[in-house]
């Protein structure tokens, strides 16, 4: 209970009041339904919840409903009934005071109620709680609204993504979740909308396009609102893009700041941190567009009134086609201090400069206040992608310290005083023009399952993984209009039909959730899962650290030890991260489960690391002593493997592997060993069908599927010399002993 108090205590008195839009209406305290705390709710905020359009009175609204605002927000680290924001916290912690549900009596976890959903696409998002309503966001950016406590549906809101966004995005078509603010949920869309909706309705009230619909933008991250601004990114860095992120008004919509994360044409770059960055690039960077997405991090510091935001990798990885010649290539891979009322650049820390291997550094970055070398530190925590895990001074972006908390083979480390990684030149394939196995590869050694932090155990609980990659400069690279763009040769790294490498490239792939003393820069303790791909992370005041993984399991182990104290089968892969609230004096933990990302496609057979993941895609939702039940698992036998002979030339069928690597593997799997999530295509029976195969490839039948039309990029003769490279693909694995 001290970890409550403590926490109240913090949150009751912060640096900064919110500014409002009007004046501030006299305060009246309302009593919590469990009785724990006081919050204050404004007279106009509950006059205005009462109202539904036609001015009748809903019921649900009268029964409980507060603006979330900023003092709200503020207060969020001592709100146990609640989920207010992405990472809980503004400082994204993800830790919840909660002790109700606790080591001693964990065992006794059992599931409350359940929510299927209709998509078998990816679940990674973040559930908001808000007075008795759960709010998801599911793949193709759809939203759903239960009441907290029956799982009775509420709403659902589906914003009709169009089916052919999906070939803008390289990990799955999912979403990490809403914001809050007011009593409205501001959700980005897949296709690159802001849409504000109302909280109790569902039904939208503005909406707002963020990103040129003619480049390959999409959003798969949770907005983020600081005082009315609400604040949101993008990706498409794989594809060729400019990473920005923008802050917009949460009353209209319009546009606030804008804040490009990479410089454009020379004469053209007005901000002065753009102007700084140019001498950083070099050729015709802005062609290829640069990269930098701010895809998915955030953290905001109320007392600094900083917004840190992550950026990703460069665009093209290859920075021999992006910016030839070298250069640190400001301000990709960085984390950057911005003011969140302007946009205005504060501070950056670059951690990957002059990035050739897909390293961002968008990865969840945690805020908290550590003692290190005897003296207190306002501290910003990233596990990046590449490897280490940084603590930066998040005042002024020093680095204090960095330490791999993985197996990393491109740098020796990273030099404290100029803050730079000693490269390992080997790894510098841009440079030499020869392959090199990476590790960590471009999944990472941490991607955006978020992680948590728990002040009393003093530990950071990270999703990681250990997986390398054999990159491969292409010297015949071009930019295309669609699809991946990367400069690397897909095709050259592919994997062998070798049953010897692929087993050893299986052993070496693992995931972990690994206990981290960022104070020590050491592993406290770590649970090693047999697949790389694990969920995100809650951490509880009942010493409890809670996560899935894709044994389709969803478990909870002591935070101090890292014992397994409980686990329950959820019949399908868990990545999204678990949240936790109190409602009625009962503590609940809901986690949406479901397989997908980037590892459910790319990575072919990689993706069977841990046996075949199924998805199926659910809200669960536990609590102590409860008993409801899942429906039987689904049998999904996959469609026979009984391909044609193969009849394609030699060199159509090199030709095939080419394009295959290039334009098909992102999604249908490295190889053509289909990750279970979309069309296996060696399974396909389009493959004795060459009309057929150009009707779907050529003229996008199944566009709305999300299967568009290749045509732009590869000509009848290409398209044709794929599918003789997928039948020969097929009959090696059939002689391998695949069914
Ligand atoms: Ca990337």
């Amino acid at each position: 209970m001290t970890a409550v108090a403590l926490d109240v205590q913090q949150s009751s008195r912060p640096h900064q009041q919110p500014r409002r839009d009007g004046p501030i209406p006299p305060r009246h305290r309302t009593r919590r339904p469990n009785g724990t705390r006081w919050l204050p709710v404004t007279v106009a905020a509950l006059a205005a919840a009462l109202l539904v359009p036609g001015g009748s009175v809903s019921a649900a609204a009268a029964a409980a409903s507060r603006a979330v605002d900023g003092k709200a927000l503020l207060a969020a680290a001592g709100d146990v009934q609640d989920w207010l924001t992405y990472g809980r916290t503004y400082d994204e912690r993800r830790f919840s005071p909660l002790n109700q549900i606790n080591t001693d009596n964990v065992k006794n976890l059992g599931l409350a109620w359940f929510a299927d959903l209709d998509t078998s696409r990816g679940q990674e998002a973040t559930p908001l709680v808000i007075d008795g309503t759960v709010y998801i966001t599911t793949a193709w950016s759809k939203v759903k609204a239960y009441d907290a406590v029956s799982g009775k549906l509420r709403w659902e809101y589906d914003p009709k993504v169009p089916g052919e966004t999906g070939v803008k995005v390289c990990c799955d078509v999912v979403n990490r979740g809403l914001a809050a603010w007011g009593h409205r949920l501001y959700l980005a869309t897949l296709d690159g909308r802001l849409i504000a909706l109302d909280r109790e309705t569902g039904q939208p009230v503005w909406s707002k396009l963020t990103v040129d619909p003619a480049r390959p933008y999409a959003i798969t991250g949770a907005p983020r609102v600081i005082d009315g601004r609400v604040i949101i990114g993008n990706s498409g860095a794989e594809m060729g893009v400019r990473g920005y992120v923008s802050a917009y008004a949460s009353t209209d919509g319009r546009e606030l700041w804008r804040f490009y994360t990479v410089p454009g044409k020379p004469g053209t770059n007005r901000a002065p941190h753009l102007k700084r960055a140019e001498a950083t690039w070099k050729g015709e960077w802005w062609i290829h567009g640069g990269g930098g997405t701010v895809w998915d991090s955030m953290a905001y510091d109320p007392r600094l009134d900083l917004l840190y935001i992550g950026t990703g990798n460069g665009s093209p990885w290859n920075q021999a086609y992006r910016s030839p010649g070298g250069g640190d290539n400001l301000y990709i891979d960085s984390i950057i201090a911005l003011r969140p009322e302007t946009g205005a650049y504060v501070w950056h820390y670059q951690t990957t400069p002059g990035d050739t291997w897909d390293f961002d550094a968008a990865q969840h970055m945690i805020l908290a206040d550590l003692a290190i070398g005897g003296r207190p530190r306002q501290v910003l925590m990233q596990a990046s992608k590449n490897g280490f895990f940084y603590v930066l001074d998040r005042a002024t972006g020093e680095l204090i310290s960095a330490a791999n908390f993985v197996a990393v083979n491109w740098a020796k480390g990273v030099d404290i005083k100029s803050g730079r990684p000693s490269e390992n030149p080997d790894a510098r394939v841009d440079r030499t023009g020869k392959p090199f196995v990476v590790i960590p590869g471009p999944g990472g050694a941490h991607s955006w399952q978020p992680m948590a932090y728990d002040a009393n155990t003093g530990l950071v609980y990270i999703p990681a993984l250990e997986a390398g990659f054999p990159f491969v400069p292409d010297p015949h690279f071009q930019d295309a209009a669609q699809g991946f763009n990367t400069g690397m040769d897909f095709a050259a790294a592919a994997m062998p039909a070798d049953t010897n490498i692929r087993a050893a490239v299986k052993a070496a792939t693992k995931g972990a959730l690994i206990a981290w003393d960022p104070v020590a820069q050491k592993e406290r303790w770590r649970v090693v899962f047999k697949g790389p791909w694990n969920g995100g992370v809650l951490a509880t005041g009942g010493g409890l650290v809670f996560q899935g993984n894709a044994a389709e399991e969803f478990a909870a182990y002591d935070a101090v030890s890292g014992a397994k104290l409980w686990s329950g089968s959820a019949q399908t892969g868990v990545l999204a991260p678990p949240i936790t609230y109190s409602i009625n004096g009962e503590q609940y933990v809901a986690v949406l489960a479901g397989w997908g990302g980037v590892w459910a496609l790319a990575p072919g057979i990689l993706s069977q690391v841990a046996g075949p993941v199924h998805n199926v895609s659910r809200l669960l939702v536990f609590k102590l002593g409860a008993s409801a039940q899942l429906p039987p698992a689904p049998s999904v036998p996959p469609r026979p493997l009984d391909p044609p002979a193969v009849t394609g030339t030699p060199a159509q069928i090199a030709e095939g592997a080419q394009h295959y690597a290039r334009f098909c593997g992102g999604c249908h799997g490295d190889a053509a060993y289909g990750g279970g999530l979309l069309p296996d295509l060696r399974r396909s029976a389009l493959l004795a069908d060459g009309g057929g195969w150009a009707g779907v490839v050529h003229d996008g039948v199944m566009r709305s599927q999300g299967m568009v039309s290749f045509a732009s990029v590869l000509t009848p003769e290409q398209i044709e010399s794929i599918r003789h490279y997928v039948i020969k693909r097929a009959n090696e694995d059939k002689a391998l002993g695949d069914k």
